[in-house]
């Protein structure tokens, strides 16, 4: 499917994916939204520090349970019915030992690390398995 340009009514340019409206004949224009790659564009999946493997980990003491880390990586954060977010190991289950780490997949690489950013507690960490160095969080060097 092509990106397209054309103008909008105020004669700004617009660019989005030219979609057919089988009925009338007519083309709609649909914006790409940002973040969104156009036709002939090269995603880059976003590698971790040196390629290394990474690790995450939460410090419940400081976590302030409101569920952004959830949100943001729901596939490995989740909130228990304590009202603090744990990391899931397989089968989805809870980690709840104090310092529990899962490794952080590539493909959800950077929603960890929102997760990390945008963290109120500041509680979560990420950390290379290798030497156990923080590369995201509060105590990243
Ligand atoms: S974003 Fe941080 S403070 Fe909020 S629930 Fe997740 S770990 Fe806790």
């Amino acid at each position: 499917m092509a990106v397209e340009a054309g103008r909008n009514a105020a004669g700004g340019r617009v660019e989005g994916v030219q979609q057919p409206l089988e009925r009338t004949g007519l083309a709609l224009v649909v914006p790409v939204p940002p973040g969104v790659p156009k036709a002939g564009e090269v995603t880059v999946q976003q590698e971790a520090p040196g390629g290394e493997a990474l690790e995450v980990w939460i410090d419940q003491d400081l976590c302030t349970g409101d569920g952004i880390c959830a949100q943001y990586a729901p596939e490995v954060f989740e909130l228990d019915i304590d009202g603090l977010a744990y990391v899931k190991g397989a089968d989805e289950e809870l980690l709840q030992a104090v310092g529990a780490t899962v490794p952080v997949p590539l493909p959800l690489l950077a929603d960890v690390v929102d997760s990390a950013k945008e963290c109120p507690g500041e509680c979560i960490h990420v950390r290379r398995v290798s030497d156990r160095v923080e590369v995201y969080g509060p105590d990243a060097v």
